[in-house]
């Protein structure tokens, strides 16, 4: 067989892709990269608006506990020391989240784990026998209080649905801290990447040649004989022109604004957990570098049902999606020269520090 221009055409521009491509480069491999949007960076991408790293496609904090992966991040941009510690907003009431001793403290006015406890646990005492609805659920878990004021409005704008009318299964755990600990992650290392995160996948691709605005299944015939293997990272269902229906997702929605002021609300993310309020989270980007620019931009974050055009945020982790997903995965095995890899091409919901863990799997069986 005649040797092709290149050694992998990586469809998707993406953090899965970035980070084969950094190992694949390395090891002498020529990466061609086909890219729909007009960036690289996948869900990673910030666009700088006033000199603030704006998280275009949601906010974006990496954690992990995995060494290896911290340290090969590490090794391409240097991160900061951001610790996420959202706080919730109810009705103006604020809270520290997760749920911990600053959160008691100041819903009941308690000094120490113990006294906390006890309050919860007599609200959790309500609810006898099994839970049957997703608000008999959360308040076997956290008690009426917690319930009432952080969870309730937040869960059915996410929804769309009253939380007596969603089933329990839905939350499993509430994690509760007794101690005044409002570091979000549990994870031992967490940081934004220095400059943004335009800067890692920078350093990911580099080397590769990339054609952008470019949609790979327009002309998959093309792009499959420029390379030996295609690593696609692209929607599953895609692949295949959605011969068995489209996979289903949950959406988002985004409206960001400039504000002429330093400081919005001091704090990156803000929970809006009322009913009323039409969005979930406020986003106010800057706080994630430690930013001292004059102005400010903030994101609301609405929850939406995915319609036609929209991107794709959530993958629908029922079993009719996960049947059909596995309808064409089976078809996807049976390919000897695609690969698959990343959120999409798994539909899966996947943190950052797991599609790097997942991308080493690759670079481990293609590379070595
Ligand atoms: C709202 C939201 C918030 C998140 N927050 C966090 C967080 O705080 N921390 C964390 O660790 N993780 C977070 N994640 C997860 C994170 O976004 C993913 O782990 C990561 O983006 C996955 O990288 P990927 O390469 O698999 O996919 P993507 O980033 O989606 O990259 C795939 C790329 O392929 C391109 N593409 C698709 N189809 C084609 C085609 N046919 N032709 C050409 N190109 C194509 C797409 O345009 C895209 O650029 C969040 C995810 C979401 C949805």
């Amino acid at each position: 067989m005649m040797k092709k221009q290149y050694d992998y055409v990586l469809v998707g521009g993406g953090l899965f892709a970035g980070t084969f491509a950094y190992f694949a480069t390395k090891k002498g491999k020529k990466c061609l990269v086909i890219e729909k949007r007009n960036k690289l960076g996948g869900n990673l991408y910030c666009e700088d608006v006033e000199g603030i790293h704006v998280h275009k496609y949601g906010a974006h904090i990496f954690h992990t506990s995995n060494r290896k992966v911290w340290d090969f991040v590490n090794s391409l941009v240097e991160f900061n020391r951001y610790t996420n510690s959202p706080v919730a907003n109810y009705k103006g009431e604020i809270y520290n989240m997760p749920f911990n001793m600053n959160t008691f403290s100041k819903m009941w006015g308690v000094a120490t784990p113990k006294e906390a406890k006890a309050i919860i646990d007599e609200q959790k005492s309500a609810i006898k026998g099994e839970p049957k609805n997703l608000e008999e659920q959360a308040i076997s878990l956290v008690g009426e209080d917690i319930y009432r004021k952080l969870i309730k409005g937040y869960t059915e704008k996410q929804w769309g649905r009253d939380c007596k009318d969603l089933p329990s299964f839905i939350i499993k755990r509430l994690p509760v801290r007794y101690t005044y600990d409002n570091n979000y992650f549990n994870d031992l290392y967490q940081g934004i990447p220095i400059g943004g995160y335009n800067v890692l996948i920078e350093a990911l691709f580099d080397g590769c040649d990339v054609k952008l605005n470019t949609d790979y299944n327009q002309d998959r015939e093309t792009y499959n004989a420029l390379g030996q293997k295609v690593i696609y990272t692209g929607a599953l269902d895609a692949l295949y022109d959605f011969c068995y229906g489209p996979l289903e997702y949950r959406s988002l929605r985004f409206e960001s604004e400039v504000l002429d002021e330093e400081n919005y609300q001091g704090v990156a993310v803000v929970n809006y957990t009322d009913r009323e309020t039409p969005y979930t989270r406020v986003i106010e980007h800057k706080h994630f570098e430690f930013g001292t620019q004059t102005k400010t931009v903030i994101t609301r974050e609405y929850p939406a049902e995915w319609e036609e055009g929209m991107e794709y945020y959530y993958p629908v982790n029922d079993e009719k999606n996960q049947e059909l997903y596995q309808k064409y995965r089976k078809k996807a095995d049976e390919e000897e020269k695609i690969l698959l890899g990343g959120r999409l091409a798994e539909y899966k919901y996947y943190d950052m520090d797991k599609v790097i863990e997942s991308a080493f799997q690759l670079v481990e069986k293609e590379l070595q």
